[in-house]
């Protein structure tokens, strides 16, 4: 099937979802988004985009940043990271407290929030401003200079942070936090606060498919650790949902509460889907379907 066919179908086939579940309220400039966008765009190896619906409108990329803070932290240190931070998927809420007890102080993978918290702290140490860093890199892979931070989402998330304060100092508390526990907290806010749109997201993505190679060739990640940034997708991607995502779609994705999704076809594509009502795991309702036929139509599933 040809691309614009696959695009149109899908749209139709997702039409009856669109503003079903739940916009996320928690942090409350995220509760004002209208539930019926519904966006999405595929960029090839070559970084060629298409997309159709709202897939050019900004919208907050929230958790989806952490695949790509994970990446710049990964080619900056290789394999450091794992000494602070599991790889198994978590079975818990996202926000939860409970299993970091259990572990001492060591989260059980960089995607739920403790980790993805001690993934911009060994950034910060890295580069010292996290998110500047993030944002310099999602410009020059998107090609848009415009990408910037919502402040409004920002303040919002700031002024709403208690659990995820709480998850940094009781990392502290084991050791496992380098830097002030306010700075962490500040550049993390800032970087799940970046806004972009499907076409940005897509081609941002697009060297986890090109096996770690970025837009103009170099190699952000070797071929082994683009694999096992994908694995993490895969297996820790979607909240506690990971197994369900993998059961409809069978390609790593990582959603973020914004409604949005990263997937990826390694060796073909990246594909990024916005809509922003969420299921009660916290994934977009419209977004997960629409990959669902994505994959099934291009027979694309890595399964
Ligand atoms: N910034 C959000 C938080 O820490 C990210 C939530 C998400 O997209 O999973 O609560």
């Amino acid at each position: 099937m040809e691309l614009n066919q696959l695009l149109g179908r899908i749209v139709d086939e997702v039409a009856p979802l669109r503003g079903s579940g739940v916009v996320a309220d928690y942090i409350p400039a995220l509760a004002r988004v209208d539930p019926a966008h519904f966006g999405i765009a595929i960029a090839d190896l070559e970084g060629r985009v298409r997309g159709v619906g709202d897939w050019q409108m900004p919208f907050s990329v929230q958790s989806i940043s952490k695949v790509f803070t994970l990446a710049l932290v990964l080619a900056g240190s290789d394999e450091a990271l794992w000494r602070r931070v599991g790889r198994e998927p978590s079975g818990n809420a996202f926000n939860s407290l409970i299993q970091l007890e259990h572990e001492r102080g060591i989260p059980r993978n960089p995607f739920i929030n403790a980790g993805a918290l001690t993934v911009t702290d060994e950034l910060i140490s890295q580069v010292g401003d996290a998110s500047g860093e993030l944002l310099a890199f999602l410009r020059t892979e998107s090609g848009n200079p415009d990408l910037r931070v919502d402040a409004e989402v920002s303040a919002s998330e700031a002024a709403h942070a208690d659990r995820n304060l709480a998850l940094t100092h009781f990392m502290a508390s084991y050791g496992n936090v380098r830097n002030p526990v306010a700075t962490v907290l500040d550049q993390y806010v800032r970087q799940c606060s970046i806004e972009m749109s499907c076409r940005d997201l897509a081609l941002a993505g697009r060297f986890l498919a090109a096996h770690g190679v970025r837009r103009d060739g170099s190699e952000l990640l070797t071929r082994r650790q683009a694999k096992r940034v994908n694995a993490i997708m895969l297996t820790c991607g979607t909240y506690d949902a990971a197994g369900d995502f993998a059961y409809r779609v069978g390609i790593p994705g990582k959603s973020g509460v914004g409604g949005g999704i990263l997937a990826i076809v390694p060796g073909r594509c990246a594909i990024a889907v916005w809509s922003p009502g969420l299921d009660a795991r916290g994934n977009s309702v419209a977004g997960v379907a629409a990959l669902d036929h994505f994959t099934t139509l291009t027979g694309w599933s890595i399964f």
